[in-house]
């Protein structure tokens, strides 16, 4: 039985939905991207939402808008997809990576606390895997009279604000909730991915969720500052300058040209349309690999949703108890000799190749390694059937035992 790591969900309505695009004589930022920003502001409880081509263009063009430099410094945690710290370097400041918690791998609130320096003009948080950061504490810690102290604002934006800027990368995360909240309530900007493995996807595309505070303007001239930002920073989209008779435009900023296409958006706007019966299967899938797992003393289980918080069920990010990295490496060489297709989520950033060279080290991020070293990411989409599940965890306890040399 062949298993792949994480097909897009394309169905009738999916394919529907484009053809309507293509018909439409219009393919690329029109209707259905209007019709995704307008569903999207109402899911998410966003003030408003401007799509984009990426997560990372997104996060970009947010952390240009606040106009940071190379002195200044934006915290992530070092456990996380590589865009989340090339963001930060795009738009020229400093990534400082910090610690993860072991316990459900979102950023140590702690570790945040000891990173914070007069040069921090924002946090981006990451969801990792659906469950959402602990909020509530971040919040608290930014609150903190001694952290406001030490802000220093350097630009218009950052003048307004007076505060560090809480960004949070919910790549993983469109839909999850904390403490009764959508993540986009609990910060100031969440930056959604639609990339072709996540639960939504465009194919590639993301959008920016403004919840910003009221001292910062009007939410409307907002959206529209940052719409005509993915535009070149033009005045009018194409849809509108195509009107007839509507040819005159400006260019009133230094923009950036990452708008997204109506054909992208017809896609995720039929994701979105059944996002809770998608949100179901997944549930399903997740569960079924807790009760299946749940009896081996080795396996860690990533959290369920509880009172707390509502996952979204992006990933099932399982550890093992005693193990090595070489002994997880050869248990995933196993499974995909078998057609069952698993990942590592994630190599933490201080050991890819770029990130060295500039000098962050791994010894710094002691469970992000091990959490790494550790870690295999089980399959989890919708199309998954109850039946592929308990094959997937079969193969896997076999391949534990065999690779500890363990009897069963
Ligand atoms: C996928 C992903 C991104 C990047 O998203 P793109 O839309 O491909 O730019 C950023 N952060 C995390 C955690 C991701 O998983």
């Amino acid at each position: 039985m062949k298993i792949p790591f994480s097909p897009p969900y394309i169905d009738q309505d999916v394919i529907d939905s484009v053809t309507e695009s293509l018909h439409s004589g219009w393919i690329t930022t029109g209707p259905k991207v209007a019709a995704l920003e307008s569903e999207l502001t109402t899911y998410l409880k966003a003030k408003s939402v401007v799509c984009v081509n990426s997560w990372t263009s997104g996060a970009t063009l947010v952390l240009r808008w606040l106009g940071v430099d190379k002195d200044d410094e934006v915290i992530v945690p070092a456990y996380t997809y590589c865009a989340t710290a090339m963001a930060v370097m795009e738009a020229g400041a400093r990534p400082v990576m910090v610690d993860i918690s072991s316990k459900d791998l979102t950023i140590d609130v702690e570790k945040i606390k000891q990173a914070i320096t007069p040069k921090t003009k924002a946090i981006i948080t990451v969801d990792i895997g659906g469950c959402p950061c602990q909020y509530d504490k971040i919040r608290e810690l930014l609150a903190e009279e001694e952290i406001r102290k030490q802000f220093s604002a350097k630009t218009e934006v950052q003048e307004k604000l007076n505060r560090i800027l809480l960004i949070s990368d919910s790549a993983h995360a469109v839909g999850a909730e904390y403490q009764g909240k959508t993540i986009t309530q609990w910060v100031d900007v969440s930056v959604q991915s639609f990339h072709a493995v996540k639960n939504i996807t465009s194919a590639e595309g993301g959008a920016i969720c403004l919840n910003l505070p009221e001292k910062m303007g009007d939410a409307e001239e907002l959206r529209k500052y940052f719409k005509l930002m993915t535009l070149n920073g033009q005045t009018k989209d194409a849809f509108t300058k195509n009107q007839a008779g509507a040819w005159r435009y400006d260019i009133v900023d230094f923009g950036m040209k990452i708008n997204l296409p109506d054909i992208n958006a017809a896609v995720a706007l039929a994701q979105l349309r059944k996002y809770d019966y998608l949100l179901e299967e997944r549930k399903r899938v997740f569960e079924l690999y807790h009760k299946l797992l749940s009896e081996y003393h080795w396996a860690i289980l990533p959290p369920k949703s509880n009172n707390n918080f509502k996952s979204i069920y992006h990933l099932f990010p399982l550890r093992i108890k005693p193990i090595t990295e070489q002994q997880r490496n050869q248990i995933i060489e196993n499974l995909s000799k078998k057609e069952i297709a698993t990942n590592v989520h994630y190599i933490p950033m201080p050991e890819l190749t770029l990130f060295k060279n500039m000098g962050y080290k791994i010894q710094d991020y002691p469970q992000a390694f091990d959490a790494y070293t550790r870690e295999i990411t089980l399959p989890l989409y919708p199309q998954l059937t109850n039946q592929q599940v308990e094959y997937i965890v079969r193969n896997l306890v076999e391949e534990y035992y065999s690779v500890l040399n363990k009897n069963q």
